[in-house]
């Protein structure tokens, strides 16, 4: 056994010992928290971040076997993954010295939680639109705006957020990183509740929220740089999530869905658990490749957004796999079905959060495979833009 295999097997028997779901009456985030903080205790916590911020400095492969152990258990993670995956690599890529010291150690014990603010009513998947102001005051900067989808708000004690600080400068120049403090006066959270009854992102209005000089993520007026370096961590981290046992939708569950419905002897359905086990696989290991590539320092870039789109792609495909195992009964609320359900409402969102499928396409096609630049489809003679032109003239023919 190597020493590799070793901290594996080690890994796979504390998981056994610590994943368990515990007290039925603990909140989805007291169980996030308690979780971190057992890893956290145990030596699992950002295995790769520097030992300097809470961080266990190893390299790479410990984190892929750590993940590849972690890949049959359902962990409570949800809650802080914005914090793991997304604003404490930003940080630690961005951030100051201070920054990291006040903020990776108590993300990493599982002590405070994260959320993202890039998206507004008008900001999308054109990130660049935002609208959200900060203005420079003697005592700090003054946001004005709104954010939506902003997902782990209702638990986050901080957020990252993208503001406009130069208005006159063009569209991608004048925005700004902060780091605001969800408690702040003048930051209200509205929970969004979607499909499944669930509220799992919120809006989040800012008015007058005041944060300090130094809350600051990157350089003022270069946010859209610190944007894309947050992007980027996102897809990886999205992209690389597949828990098998976590997503309802995984080949585990529907094999175990086509043996509780007596079908596995039906020719389709051998054929999609099949494909379903190698589409997983296929994922899983494309993910691994992008964790592996951190070692030897290769910048995994636009890559992110394969693992992203396939991932995405790979979950709206168990949906429909789900489908033809449950048949109309997965929609009559038989409870035994509810988490398989869940899985298959929930499936769109995964294809539009963290950046939609078209838009990873349009950056594959880009950046990877070097096709033309994307113009945007807001001038294209679509169906959709020619109802939304006649109707603008219709409202200034009105006005
Ligand atoms: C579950 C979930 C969680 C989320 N969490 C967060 C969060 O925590 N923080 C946050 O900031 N945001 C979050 N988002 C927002 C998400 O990251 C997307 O950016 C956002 O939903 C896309 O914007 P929109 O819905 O306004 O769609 P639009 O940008 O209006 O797009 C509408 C449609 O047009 C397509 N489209 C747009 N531009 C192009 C183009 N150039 N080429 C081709 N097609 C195009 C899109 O693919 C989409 O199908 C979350 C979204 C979901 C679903």
């Amino acid at each position: 056994m190597t020493g590799l295999d070793d901290y594996r097997e080690r890994a796979r028997r504390w998981l056994v010992a610590n994943a368990s779901p515990g007290d039925e009456n603990e909140s989805e985030i007291e169980r996030a928290k308690r979780f971190q903080h057992a890893l956290f205790s145990a030596g699992y916590a950002g295995i790769t971040w520097p030992p300097e911020y809470g961080g266990q400095g190893l390299s790479t492969d410990e984190l892929v076997a750590f993940n590849e152990a972690a890949a049959d258990f359902e962990l409570p993670v949800i809650p802080l993954s914005i914090g793991m995956g997304m604003a404490g690599p930003t940080i630690l890529e961005l951030g100051t010295h201070a920054q990291k010291s006040r903020y990776i150690p108590a993300l990493l014990r599982g002590d405070e939680v994260w959320c993202q603010m890039f998206s507004e009513p008008d900001a999308g998947s054109d990130v660049a639109g935002l609208r959200t102001k900060a203005v420079r005051t003697d005592a700090g900067w003054l946001l004005d705006g709104r954010k939506v989808w902003t997902s782990n708000a209702q638990w986050a004690d901080f957020g990252v957020i993208l503001a406009r600080t130069d208005s006159n400068a063009p569209k991608h120049r004048g925005i700004t990183m902060f780091i605001v403090d969800m408690r702040e006066p003048g930051v209200t959270v509205r929970p969004l509740v979607v499909a499944t009854g669930e509220a799992p992102f919120n809006e989040v209005v800012l008015d007058g929220v005041l944060v300090a000089q130094d809350a600051v993520l990157g350089e003022v007026n270069r946010g859209w740089e610190a944007a894309v370096a947050m992007l980027r961590h996102e897809r990886v981290s999205i992209g690389t999530r597949v828990q098998k046992r976590a997503n309802a939708l995984g080949f585990d569950n529907l094999a175990e869905l086509a043996r509780r419905r007596g079908v596995t002897g039906d020719v389709t359905v051998r054929r999609r658990l099949a494909e379903a086990y190698v589409r997983e696989s296929a994922v899983l290991a494309y993910g691994r490749v992008l964790q592996a590539e951190g070692k030897a320092g290769i910048e995994v870039g636009p890559r992110g957004s394969v693992a992203k789109l396939a991932g995405a792609e790979l979950r709206l495909w168990q949906a429909s796999v789900a489908q033809e195992i449950l048949g109309p009964d997965v929609a009559l609320g038989d409870p035994e079905f509810d988490a398989v359900a869940l899985g298959m409402v929930a499936a769109p969102g995964v294809a539009t959060a963290g950046g939609t499928n078209e838009i990873q396409r349009n950056i594959i096609a880009e950046r990877i495979l070097g096709l033309p630049k994307d113009g945007g489809i807001a001038d294209r003679n679509t169906p959709f833009n020619r109802i939304r032109t006649s109707r603008r003239a219709g409202h200034e023919a009105e006005g």
